[in-house]
């Protein structure tokens, strides 16, 4: 590999290239550390130059240079992934896309864009035309479309659209090969697979076309239920309402919203279970008649309605890797999981795992749709002691029958079902036959036989001395 000619020959072409140490440092990081195991892995990694391109010929040509001198290519949205996804394992390139952020093309149920634009600029732009995006990270503020599309999952809205990977949810992606001579090919259909949800390891979108909404001027809504049971059913049933048009539902056990929720922590007891909303404003009507059923549920904060001293902000900054947030900030011993509990009456499951962990994991749950069903998946908060104990904890909730996307590893497939995605390989031998994008997130490229018996390490990982 040599930098340096990668370098001079990036700037020979007049592309951005940055190499202070400090920015450099900066642009390497995502939310990595929001796991201690991760932390403790890859607090040190870092790249050697930052490639800032304005359009797709220079992210060809940034791709092109790198291959000749294999040159790592790590992509980059803005940064929020919270699996160490854009983290530049080896060093190298940087590829930064905060510049390619246009909006191309707005028409009736669709929108064509650049994947540096902000999801919450992509959707201010489509609300010009009384349309918005299904779904976005709680990250709206700050994430990218193509970080989103790349390296999450689903989110806001997924109570109606379900995930990022149900057919439907994307349209097509235009994808950078890093080849001698990079191509640019045109997915659609069951192809999708193999570049959305994949870190950039096997090309790189530099365009996107999703589906719209009618948009609407969602009204966030806080409730409190003395019964934590009771919050999942009221919400369960809510989402499973088909007339009554909501973007979230988000459920959290005692004592979260009391102890991490500052601006709520005052309407609430320490005892009450928390649920989070967004209704559309025809619905209301019916959601105040559906409510009047559950006498348990206390609306404590309607948008528009409630006068809190403290204005709360958006709901949905609530909920999602949200939560996550608001408890570090308070308790920075707390981590999470990412838990499915399926769409096949999972109160019973989300209620067992409870009565076994409860206080040391608190639930927060998620309302989605899978398949046409509603479903529930835990962003469940962990109380954390040892890399031994997590590990325990996530081998009790696979017993009891939760599956784990464990958010403590840096690879595609340990965060995923510890397992190969064959469509996602066999692309990327196809279109990073060297291995250069995002190496080491890919374990069945370097370790085909690897038994997911512990945490892989990848061998290409930076030393911690070489930071030193
Ligand atoms: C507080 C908090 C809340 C969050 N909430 C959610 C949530 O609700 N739902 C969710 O899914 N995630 C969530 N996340 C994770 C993350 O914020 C989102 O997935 C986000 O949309 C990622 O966008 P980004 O621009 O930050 O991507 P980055 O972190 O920069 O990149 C993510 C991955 O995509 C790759 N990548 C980026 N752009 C491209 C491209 N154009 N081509 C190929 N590869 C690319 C990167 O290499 C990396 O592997 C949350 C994280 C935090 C910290």
């Amino acid at each position: 590999m040599s930098i340096p000619a990668a370098i001079a020959a990036l700037q020979d072409k007049g592309i951005e290239v940055d190499i202070n140490p400090s920015s450099v440092k900066a642009k390497s990081r995502d939310f990595f550390w929001y796991s201690p195991v991760l932390k403790d892995r890859l607090d040190h990694v870092i790249a050697d130059f930052v490639a800032t391109p304005k359009s797709e010929a220079e992210v060809i040509e940034i791709l092109r240079v790198c291959h000749a001198e294999d040159v790592p290519v790590t992509t980059r949205g803005t940064g929020t992934g919270n699996y160490g996804q854009a983290m530049p394992l080896a060093g190298g390139c940087v590829l930064h896309l905060n510049k390619m952020n246009a909006v191309k093309d707005i028409q009736a149920g669709r929108v064509i864009c650049e994947p540096g634009v902000l999801l919450k600029d992509l959707d201010a732009a489509c609300n010009e035309t009384g349309q918005e995006i299904r779904m976005y990270s709680s990250t709206w503020a700050t994430a990218t479309i193509g970080g989103f599309i790349a390296g999450g999952s689903g989110g806001i809205g997924s109570v109606r659209w379900g995930s990022l990977r149900d057919p439907g949810n994307i349209i097509r992606l235009r994808v950078v090969t890093m080849e001698a001579d990079p191509r640019t090919l045109e997915i659609t259909g069951h192809d999708l697979h193999r570049v959305s949800h994949a870190y950039g390891t096997n090309g790189i979108i530099t365009e996107i076309e999703i589906p719209l909404a009618p948009a609407y001027d969602w009204i966030g809504i806080f409730l409190a239920f003395e019964d934590f049971e009771e919050a999942l059913r009221y919400s369960h049933a809510l989402a499973s309402c088909d007339g009554i048009l909501i973007k979230l539902a988000t459920i959290f056990e005692a004592p979260i919203a009391k102890d991490y929720f500052q601006r709520v922590a005052p309407h609430v007891d320490q005892g009450d279970a928390v649920v989070a909303l967004m209704v559309a404003p025809h619905a209301m009507p019916g959601w105040e008649t559906f409510t009047s059923d559950y006498p348990g549920a206390r609306v404590i904060y309607v948008q528009g309605q409630s006068d809190w001293p403290r204005d709360p902000g958006p709901v949905f900054e609530y909920g999602w890797n949200h939560t996550t947030l608001r408890a570090l900030k308070v308790d920075p011993s707390i981590t999470y999981l990412q838990i499915a509990y399926g769409n096949e009456d999972p109160i019973p499951l989300i209620m067992k795992v409870k009565e076994r962990l409860s206080p040391e994991v608190l639930q927060h749950v998620e309302v989605t749709r899978s398949n046409g069903k509603v479903a529930m998946g835990g962003l469940t908060l962990v109380k954390f002691t040892s890399e031994e104990r997590l590990d325990e904890i996530v081998a009790i909730h696979e017993e009891m029958g939760a599956m784990n996307f464990n958010p403590h590893r840096y690879t595609l497939e340990e965060g995923g079902r510890q397992s190969v995605d064959e469509r996602q390989l066999e692309f990327k031998r196809e279109a990073d036959p060297k291995g250069l994008l995002n190496p080491g997130k890919m374990i069945t490229w370097d370790d085909p036989d690897w038994s997911y018996d512990r945490m892989y390490a990848w061998p290409g990982l930076q030393p911690k001395s070489a930071a030193e």
